[in-house]
């Protein structure tokens, strides 16, 4: 349904064209990256060496310099939510974010008991990334 047209190819690290292309975001540079492959929650930020983590085709990289908007996808990769289709909207702010993961909260928990490794990788990012934001 969702054609993910509106997104912008990736400016580096990758010669491929392929249309299946992962977005990686790193909260520390707030931007986010592409790779053919997800087969990784977590892969190492090309720019800052940090962690990014692997979201799905779904997810939009805010602007660089909406550090709002990154708050929340930050808030909502906290959550565990990692851009599925959910049958509603992801919030548009911050604010958003507690109501709409509580309302999610049984479906991440199946996600969570689903992948614990991908989950505990990606927990232990963010353990790293706390603190950096500035
Ligand atoms: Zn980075």
């Amino acid at each position: 349904m969702d054609r993910d047209a509106s997104t912008p190819p990736a400016q580096k690290g990758g010669a491929s064209s392929s249309a299946y292309l992962h977005p990686y975001a790193c909260f520390r540079c707030r931007k986010s990256f592409k790779r053919a492959s997800r087969a990784n929650a977590v892969l190492t930020c090309p720019d800052c060496g940090g962690p990014s983590i692997g979201l799905t085709r779904k997810f939009k990289p805010p602007k660089r310099t909406d550090i709002k908007q990154w708050e929340k996808v930050e808030a909502l990769v906290r959550h565990g939510f990692l851009f599925w289709s959910l049958g509603e909207p992801y919030p548009e702010t911050l604010d958003q974010v507690t109501a709409f993961a509580q309302r999610h909260a049984g479906f991440i928990g199946r996600e969570r008991a689903k992948r614990p490794d991908a989950y505990a990788q990606i927990e232990a990012a963010l353990s790293d990334m706390s603190g950096t934001l500035k």
